[in-house]
Protein backbone atom coordinates (compact mmCIF):
# COMPACT_ATOMS: atom_id res chain seq x y z
CA UNK A 1 0.00 0.00 0.00
CA UNK A 2 1.47 3.27 -1.17
CA UNK A 3 2.42 5.96 2.00
CA UNK A 4 -0.39 8.41 3.46
CA UNK A 5 0.26 11.29 2.27
CA UNK A 6 -3.43 13.69 3.17
CA UNK A 7 -3.76 15.95 6.15
CA UNK A 8 -2.33 13.68 9.48
CA UNK A 9 -4.46 15.06 11.95
CA UNK A 10 -6.90 12.83 10.11
CA UNK A 11 -5.09 10.24 11.71
CA UNK A 12 -5.44 11.28 14.98
CA UNK A 13 -9.05 11.85 14.50
CA UNK A 14 -9.76 8.61 13.07
CA UNK A 15 -7.49 6.71 15.53
CA UNK A 16 -9.54 8.22 18.25
CA UNK A 17 -6.36 9.71 20.14
CA UNK A 18 -3.68 12.05 19.58
CA UNK A 19 -0.52 10.07 18.09
CA UNK A 20 1.41 13.47 18.19
CA UNK A 21 2.30 13.25 14.50
CA UNK A 22 3.10 17.23 14.30
CA UNK A 23 5.55 17.49 17.47
CA UNK A 24 5.07 20.66 19.54
CA UNK A 25 1.89 22.04 17.17
CA UNK A 26 0.13 18.44 19.31
CA UNK A 27 1.08 20.21 22.87
CA UNK A 28 -0.84 23.72 21.55
CA UNK A 29 -4.17 24.33 20.97
CA UNK A 30 -4.08 24.22 17.32
CA UNK A 31 -4.08 20.52 17.71
CA UNK A 32 -7.11 19.49 15.26
CA UNK A 33 -8.07 16.53 17.77
CA UNK A 34 -8.70 19.03 20.64
CA UNK A 35 -10.76 21.17 18.19
CA UNK A 36 -12.63 18.27 16.81
CA UNK A 37 -12.32 14.74 18.45
CA UNK A 38 -14.17 12.99 16.37
CA UNK A 39 -13.77 11.30 13.01
CA UNK A 40 -13.86 12.94 10.07
CA UNK A 41 -16.60 13.34 8.19
CA UNK A 42 -18.77 12.94 11.36
CA UNK A 43 -18.90 16.41 11.47
CA UNK A 44 -19.53 16.43 14.88
CA UNK A 45 -22.15 13.51 15.20
CA UNK A 46 -21.78 10.43 17.00
CA UNK A 47 -20.69 7.43 14.90
CA UNK A 48 -23.45 5.11 13.73
CA UNK A 49 -21.24 2.32 13.03
CA UNK A 50 -21.55 -1.00 14.94
CA UNK A 51 -19.47 -2.25 17.87
CA UNK A 52 -15.96 -2.65 16.19
CA UNK A 53 -15.20 -6.18 15.72
CA UNK A 54 -12.09 -7.88 17.72
CA UNK A 55 -10.36 -8.14 14.38
CA UNK A 56 -10.39 -4.15 13.39
CA UNK A 57 -9.49 -3.22 16.83
CA UNK A 58 -6.18 -5.39 16.45
CA UNK A 59 -6.16 -3.55 12.69
CA UNK A 60 -6.30 -0.39 14.05
CA UNK A 61 -3.58 -0.82 16.77
CA UNK A 62 -1.29 -1.55 14.33
CA UNK A 63 -2.24 1.25 12.09
CA UNK A 64 -1.11 3.18 14.77
CA UNK A 65 2.23 2.07 15.48
CA UNK A 66 2.34 2.16 11.13
CA UNK A 67 1.45 5.52 11.15
CA UNK A 68 3.89 6.98 14.94
CA UNK A 69 6.71 5.32 13.16
CA UNK A 70 5.72 5.87 9.80
CA UNK A 71 6.03 2.43 8.20
CA UNK A 72 4.74 1.04 5.17
CA UNK A 73 2.65 -2.78 5.58
CA UNK A 74 5.58 -4.49 4.27
CA UNK A 75 8.52 -2.92 6.15
CA UNK A 76 5.94 -3.44 9.34
CA UNK A 77 5.97 -7.14 8.55
CA UNK A 78 9.52 -7.62 8.66
CA UNK A 79 10.16 -5.50 11.57
CA UNK A 80 7.32 -8.06 13.30
CA UNK A 81 8.69 -11.01 11.68
CA UNK A 82 12.21 -9.90 13.27
CA UNK A 83 10.74 -10.08 16.50
CA UNK A 84 8.69 -12.83 16.52
CA UNK A 85 12.09 -14.67 15.73
CA UNK A 86 13.89 -13.34 18.69
CA UNK A 87 13.28 -14.68 22.38
CA UNK A 88 11.52 -12.77 24.20
CA UNK A 89 7.96 -10.77 24.52
CA UNK A 90 7.72 -10.29 20.80
CA UNK A 91 5.53 -7.14 21.62
CA UNK A 92 8.12 -5.32 23.10
CA UNK A 93 10.89 -6.35 20.96
CA UNK A 94 8.64 -4.94 17.99
CA UNK A 95 8.70 -1.83 19.82
CA UNK A 96 11.66 -1.62 21.25
CA UNK A 97 13.18 -2.22 17.77
CA UNK A 98 11.21 0.14 15.88
CA UNK A 99 12.13 3.09 19.00
CA UNK A 100 15.77 1.78 18.22
CA UNK A 101 15.29 3.44 14.26
CA UNK A 102 17.74 6.02 13.64
CA UNK A 103 14.77 8.75 12.44
CA UNK A 104 13.02 8.07 15.83
CA UNK A 105 16.15 8.49 18.28
CA UNK A 106 16.80 11.71 16.13
CA UNK A 107 12.94 12.42 16.88
CA UNK A 108 13.32 11.39 21.13
CA UNK A 109 16.87 13.48 21.02
CA UNK A 110 14.94 16.48 20.22
CA UNK A 111 16.83 17.35 16.61
CA UNK A 112 14.15 17.13 14.84
CA UNK A 113 10.59 18.82 15.64
CA UNK A 114 8.55 15.59 14.27
CA UNK A 115 8.66 12.10 13.28
CA UNK A 116 8.36 13.17 9.55
CA UNK A 117 11.14 15.98 9.94
CA UNK A 118 13.69 13.20 11.58
CA UNK A 119 12.82 10.98 8.58
CA UNK A 120 13.76 13.94 6.21
CA UNK A 121 16.69 15.26 7.97
CA UNK A 122 18.02 11.48 7.98
CA UNK A 123 17.37 10.62 4.39
CA UNK A 124 19.28 14.25 3.64
CA UNK A 125 22.27 13.25 5.30
CA UNK A 126 22.33 15.46 8.29
CA UNK A 127 23.55 12.80 10.63
CA UNK A 128 26.41 10.72 11.62
CA UNK A 129 26.14 7.94 13.80
CA UNK A 130 29.56 6.86 15.52
CA UNK A 131 31.50 9.65 13.16
CA UNK A 132 29.96 7.77 9.75
CA UNK A 133 27.28 9.41 7.64
CA UNK A 134 24.23 7.95 7.51
CA UNK A 135 21.14 8.80 5.64
CA UNK A 136 18.72 5.56 6.00
CA UNK A 137 15.72 5.99 8.53
CA UNK A 138 15.77 2.38 9.72
CA UNK A 139 19.49 2.17 10.63
CA UNK A 140 19.12 0.08 13.92
CA UNK A 141 21.05 2.14 16.99
CA UNK A 142 23.03 -0.04 18.82
CA UNK A 143 23.36 0.71 22.80
CA UNK A 144 26.50 2.99 23.19
CA UNK A 145 26.43 4.37 19.83
CA UNK A 146 26.50 8.30 19.67
CA UNK A 147 24.29 10.53 16.52
CA UNK A 148 25.71 14.01 15.63
CA UNK A 149 24.83 16.35 13.73
CA UNK A 150 26.89 17.19 10.96
CA UNK A 151 29.06 20.33 11.17
CA UNK A 152 27.56 21.92 8.14
CA UNK A 153 23.85 21.06 9.14
CA UNK A 154 24.16 22.91 11.94
CA UNK A 155 22.59 26.00 10.91
CA UNK A 156 19.98 24.46 8.88
CA UNK A 157 16.50 26.26 10.21
CA UNK A 158 14.77 22.86 11.29
CA UNK A 159 17.50 21.60 12.91
CA UNK A 160 18.32 24.98 14.99
CA UNK A 161 14.54 25.71 15.53
CA UNK A 162 14.44 22.17 17.16
CA UNK A 163 17.58 22.71 19.30
CA UNK A 164 16.36 26.17 20.66
CA UNK A 165 13.33 23.83 21.90
CA UNK A 166 14.90 21.15 22.88
CA UNK A 167 14.79 22.68 26.57
CA UNK A 168 10.76 22.03 26.72
CA UNK A 169 11.37 18.32 24.89
CA UNK A 170 11.10 15.47 27.73
CA UNK A 171 14.23 13.56 26.46
CA UNK A 172 13.94 9.17 27.77
CA UNK A 173 15.71 8.20 29.78
CA UNK A 174 18.06 5.87 27.23
CA UNK A 175 19.14 8.46 25.62
CA UNK A 176 21.95 11.17 26.56
CA UNK A 177 22.27 14.87 24.65
CA UNK A 178 24.88 17.20 24.84
CA UNK A 179 22.95 20.48 22.98
CA UNK A 180 25.86 22.26 22.77
CA UNK A 181 27.75 19.53 20.50
CA UNK A 182 24.70 18.51 19.20
CA UNK A 183 25.44 15.06 19.87
CA UNK A 184 23.07 12.48 21.19
CA UNK A 185 24.07 9.25 23.07
CA UNK A 186 21.72 5.66 23.34
CA UNK A 187 22.87 4.27 26.54
CA UNK A 188 20.57 2.01 27.01
CA UNK A 189 18.36 0.17 25.07
CA UNK A 190 14.15 1.30 26.25
CA UNK A 191 12.42 -0.89 28.06
CA UNK A 192 8.62 -1.21 28.23
CA UNK A 193 7.89 1.36 30.59
CA UNK A 194 10.18 3.70 28.73
CA UNK A 195 8.45 3.63 25.55
CA UNK A 196 5.23 6.19 26.43
CA UNK A 197 3.16 5.23 23.42
CA UNK A 198 -0.85 4.45 23.94
CA UNK A 199 -0.45 1.19 22.24
CA UNK A 200 -1.98 -2.30 23.34
CA UNK A 201 1.03 -4.36 21.48
CA UNK A 202 -0.27 -7.54 22.20
CA UNK A 203 -3.07 -6.81 20.04
CA UNK A 204 -0.60 -6.35 17.09
CA UNK A 205 0.79 -9.66 18.33
CA UNK A 206 -3.03 -11.37 18.45
CA UNK A 207 -3.08 -10.12 14.29
CA UNK A 208 -0.22 -11.76 13.69
CA UNK A 209 -0.95 -14.64 15.13
CA UNK A 210 -4.18 -15.62 13.19
FE1 LIG B 1 -2.58 14.58 15.98
FE2 LIG B 1 -0.73 16.40 16.36
FE3 LIG B 1 -2.64 16.83 14.53
FE4 LIG B 1 -3.17 16.93 17.15
S1 LIG B 1 -1.84 18.32 15.98
S2 LIG B 1 -4.38 15.89 15.61
S3 LIG B 1 -1.85 15.27 17.95
S4 LIG B 1 -1.04 15.23 14.50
Amino acid sequence: MARYIGPVCRICRRAGMKLILKGNRCLTEKCAFERRGYPPGLHGQPSRSPKPTEYSVQLREKQKVKQIYGLLERQFRGYFRKASKKKGITGEILLQMLERRLDNVVYKAGFARSGREARQMVRHGHFTVNGKRVNLPSYLIKEGQTIEVLDRCREIPMIKEAMENIENKIIPSWIEVEKDNFRAKVVGLPTREEISLPISEQLIVELYSK
